[in-house]
């Protein structure tokens, strides 16, 4: 589903080191051969990707109800580097539909394979454990199912109707796959009228097809436009550092304001493991900086950018 989840950090300070300290930095990307025989071991990451360890009694809490209700959170699939700070102030994302994805995406640590049969009894405990954890703002978001017909579509509509019957203050992102393209699926989205839709592109143009080989960027666009002409409040998010030129980041904001999108999200990419897409570029955050200041320019209502920033994060203050 292109979550931008974007995919697991370390989230402790050893992990960091652990991959760190065996890593000289190297502007040649992870696997290149500096001569035969030798391979370029990955960038060093810099210290503003370092993180705290997720901990807290709220950050306990909900850890205990959504082990308690058997609830995957995109917060641990992807070992999102702001669990700590989002988990302790008592949200979390909440990813339905599974935790094994029908695709594949260059960047992704979410399993993938052959998911397991739809959980009919999941939109009720999604929404109790919405209710228990007292959550004013709740995200939602999915693995792809490209396996099944309505490609999970009814599942996110019952999802969202249970939320909202159990929990009529909370607001709430859903943050949705491209259905392919099957349009009827999609409608069933609409039809429950989210606070606030979010479909990533996750990357420029360019690298979409090596970022999220099952994806088409124009799809998301449409996506996206199809939300907006619909009434919706939208919002996307790119991942950076992957080897996007800063050209083609705002060809991406423009190709996104076209579509009328009101919220943008800019992430450094971290790769979560040696087998995941090589980190091309730490981005400083002052280049962070300017990207928002020009995407604000360009029109967005929202942008957060940052090196830590995630689909998710700051998500409460998206709704307009
Ligand atoms: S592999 Fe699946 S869960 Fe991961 S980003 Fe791609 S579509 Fe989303």
């Amino acid at each position: 589903m292109s979550t931008n989840k974007n995919p697991s950090t370390p989230d402790s300070d050893s992990d960091i080191d652990n991959q760190t300290n065996l890593a000289p930095p190297s502007p040649l990307p992870f696997g290149e051969k500096l001569r035969e025989g030798l391979e370029v071991l990955p960038l060093r990451k810099p210290d503003w990707l370092r993180v705290k360890l997720p901990i807290g009694k709220e950050y306990s809490e909900v850890r205990k109800i959504t082990s308690t209700h058997k609830l995957h959170t995109i917060c641990e699939s992807g070992n999102c580097p702001n669990m700590g700070e989002c988990w302790g102030a008592g949200t979390a994302t909440f990813m339905i539909l599974g935790n094994i994805c029908t695709r594949s995406c260059g960047f992704c640590n979410v399993a993938t394979g052959k998911p397991k049969a739809v959980d009919l009894s999941e939109p009720e405990r999604v929404a109790e454990s919405v209710r228990l954890m007292k959550v004013k703002h709740c995200v939602i978001t999915s693995v792809d199912r490209d396996d099944l017909k309505d490609g999970g579509s009814t599942i996110w509509a019952e999802t969202i109707t249970a939320i909202r019957r159990l929990n009529p203050q909370t607001k709430f992102e859903t943050l949705i796959p491209d259905f392919q393209g099957k349009w009827e699926n999609l409608q069933r989205i609409i039809d429950v009228k989210p606070d606030i839709v979010s479909h990533n592109t996750e990357t420029v143009r360019r690298l979409t097809k090596q970022v999220r080989i099952q994806a088409k960027y124009d799809r998301s666009l449409e996506v996206l436009k199809r939300l907006k002409d619909a009434g919706l409040k939208t919002k996307s998010g790119i991942m950076l550092g992957l080897g996007e030129t800063e050209q083609e980041i705002y060809e991406t904001m423009d190709d996104l304001r076209a579509v009328g999108c009101d919220v943008l999200t800019l992430g450094q990419y971290l790769q979560p493991t040696p087998k995941h897409l090589p980190v091309k570029e730490f981005i400083h955050p002052e280049v962070f900086e300017k990207y928002k200041q020009v995407g604000l320019e360009k029109g967005f209502r929202f942008v957060e950018s940052g090196p830590l920033v995630r689909s998710s994060y700051h998500a409460e203050k998206h709704i307009f």
